[in-house]
């Protein structure tokens, strides 16, 4: 299972990964947004669910069929994660939402790098 060496304790938020800067999307207010018929995170790039600041404990309760070869995330078939189901945009469930990685819990709905996944699979922003 993934140990310290393999992990990125910098990995980036999506916004960055992506250099790009959605806050003139956001306005004011926040919108609120629904996780379970969205999943647009976990469907963005293979570069972003990466392991960083996870104990090992942590990481070695995720199904070794749910983490990428190289042992530094999560495993990815395209941008999608392995651990989403459903359909992006409509209903989703991460499958290992209780212990799913630290990456994954710093996306807040309605922040930036939720704002810019959901405007790369054409979702409502605001
Ligand atoms: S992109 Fe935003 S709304 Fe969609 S699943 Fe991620 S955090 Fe939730
Ligand atoms: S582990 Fe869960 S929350 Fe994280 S990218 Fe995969 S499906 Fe999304």
């Amino acid at each position: 299972m993934p140990r310290q060496a393999d992990r990125n304790p910098l990995a980036p938020g999506l916004a960055a990964l992506a250099g790009t800067d959605v806050s003139s999307a956001r306005g004011d207010a926040q919108p609120a947004f629904d996780c379970q018929s969205c999943g647009a995170c976990c469907s963005y790039s293979a570069d972003w669910p990466r392991f960083s600041t996870e104990e090992d404990a942590e990481l070695d309760r995720i199904p070794e069929k749910y983490v990428s070869a190289d042992l530094s995330g999560m495993r990815c078939e395209g941008g999608r994660c392995a651990a989403l189901r459903g359909e992006v945009g409509k209903g989703t469930a991460c499958t290992i939402y209780e212990i799913r990685p630290h990456v994954c819990r710093a996306c807040m709905p309605g922040g930036d790098d939720c704002l810019m996944a959901r405007a790369a699979r054409g979702l409502p922003v605001n």
